[in-house]
């Protein structure tokens, strides 16, 4: 689905790969769009990547080019999700990387969810 001016989705990429079962994953949570499991190196006592079941490269794909049940259906897993997890009454962040500056490893969208611990600042300091 790819829209101008970014690249167009990668079929072998790792998620794509788990979720056609290829490769296992630790889930947490699946339904009719999207799908959550543990990040395999996690950054906080809580850490899961929920990722919609389309095939967006990156949240500026996903915006733009998913349809509104998709994105309700993403949006309520993300928040069930959390829920699931009891992280509401402690807090969370979520977090959602695009493009190379913001350092995206995996062109299929995805959000981290943290939780478990205080998580501080929201970036680091600047060296
Ligand atoms: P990002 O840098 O936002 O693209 O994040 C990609 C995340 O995917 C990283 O936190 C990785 O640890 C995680 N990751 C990569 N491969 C796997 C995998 N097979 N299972 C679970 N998480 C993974």
């Amino acid at each position: 689905m790819a829209v101008s001016g970014l690249p167009p989705y990668d079929e072998a990429n790792i998620f794509a790969r788990i979720l056609r079962g290829e490769i296992p994953c630790k889930k947490v949570h699946e339904d009719a769009w999207a799908l959550a499991f543990h990040d395999i190196n996690p950054q906080a006592p809580v850490h899961v990547l929920v990722i919609p079941k389309g095939k967006y490269c990156s949240f500026a794909d996903f915006s733009a080019a998913a349809s509104e049940a998709e994105i309700a259906g993403f949006v309520r897993a993300v928040g069930t999700v959390a829920k699931q997890l009891g992280l509401e009454a402690p807090g969370y962040r979520l977090l959602a990387n695009m493009g190379p500056e913001s350092g995206q490893e995996v062109p299929h969208f995805h959000v981290h969810l943290f939780g478990g611990r205080p998580l501080g600042r929201m970036l680091p300091k600047p060296a």
